[in-house]
């Protein structure tokens, strides 16, 4: 069996050659299958392409796409599946060990059993702070509550994919790829396996809060149009809701005549309403935004070399 190890790097220099080494120590009690390794080089600006270029002269199983820059995990990952279509499965594995190497015997184990998606279930978080995991929790809340696809929470990208389900994630055409939502949209027999996640042995990590966020707001516009529909029923609500003002002051100015006030409700009115509009209408920019990227139609990553591919 030939089964492809895929590691987006985006300046891991520092961690690698511990990755190497724990993958090599996890991996060689499973002598019936043999592993390639393609490591995806996402624009690192440190040693990672050199680093990985010496490895690959001495190790034909590694193979390395280094791409023209930094185009981010979800293309590199799409990179490397593209060069993984032809093994009997994949594994999404980030280099920094806080997905642990010796989890894929498991992974393998449970492929064997018939699975095509096994991935790995964050057991706690203990390893991020308090406000991540709060936000994180919240963030697969309103996904699940919008999309049609519930996510289960706590799954990242670290699993395996058998040849079909690979070959599923490629024939999804568009360009906004929310790796996670199409893993879990493609469907298939699916097995979680718990483990705990680790802090990273070395290096930092890529993203900050404002990444993130932004990160999820892709995440929840890509994969649903709940967040559209939300503002019918907000339209809705706040109509009826004018209504019975309407009667109630109607009834007011039949029964008491007309005093004139009501400034401070006028105000709190319009600046309540614009503040609504100008958030609908942002949601809307949102969807207008990737649509407009969509139909540019341009290529997901360009790639500056490959060493040892296909
Ligand atoms: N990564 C990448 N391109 C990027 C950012 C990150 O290929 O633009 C890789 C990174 O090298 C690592 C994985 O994606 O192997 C996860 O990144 P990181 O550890 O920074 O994220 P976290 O674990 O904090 O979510
Ligand atoms: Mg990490």
């Amino acid at each position: 069996m030939k089964i492809a190890l895929l590691i987006p790097c985006y300046n891991e220099a520092a961690v690698l050659p511990l990755f190497w080494q724990e993958c090599q120590k996890a991996l060689s009690s499973l002598s019936d299958t043999q592993f390639d390794y393609i490591f995806i080089n996402d624009g690192s600006k440190d040693d990672t392409l050199g680093w990985l270029k010496e490895l690959a002269s001495k190790n034909s199983q590694v193979k390395i796409i280094s791409l023209s820059r930094n185009f981010g995990k979800e293309a590199a990952l799409t990179a490397g599946l593209k060069e993984g279509e032809n093994y009997d499965a994949v594994v999404v594995i980030d280099a920094d060990l806080q997905d642990p190497p010796a989890l894929i015997v498991d992974f393998i184990r449970y492929f064997k059993e018939g699975f095509d998606i096994v991935y790995g279930q964050r057991g706690n978080r203990a390893s991020d702070t308090f406000f991540k995991r709060t936000t994180a929790t919240l963030f697969y809340k309103i996904y699940n509550l919008l999309s049609t696809y519930p996510m289960p929470a706590n799954a990242g990208d670290f699993r395996l994919l058998s040849r079909r389900a690979v070959q599923a994630v490629l024939a999804l055409p568009e360009r906004e790829r929310f790796m996670k939502g199409i893993f879990n949209w493609i469907g298939y027999k699916t097995k979680a396996v718990p483990f705990t996640r680790t802090p990273r042995a070395a290096g930092n990590t890529a993203w900050n809060y404002w990444k993130l966020w932004n990160f999820s707001l892709q995440g929840l516009t890509s994969c649903s149009t709940g967040l559209l529909r939300l503002w019918t029923y907000m339209g809705i609500v706040i109509a009826c809701l004018a209504g019975l003002y309407a009667i109630f002051i109607a009834y007011k100015k039949i029964m008491f005549g007309n005093p004139v006030s009501g400034y401070t409700s006028l105000m709190v009115a319009i600046l309540f309403f614009s503040g609504v509009q100008l958030i609908s209408l942002g949601i809307i920019g949102e969807y207008l935004g990737r649509i407009f990227m969509e139909t540019k139609q341009r290529p997901l990553y360009l790639i500056d070399e490959k060493i040892n591919c296909k």
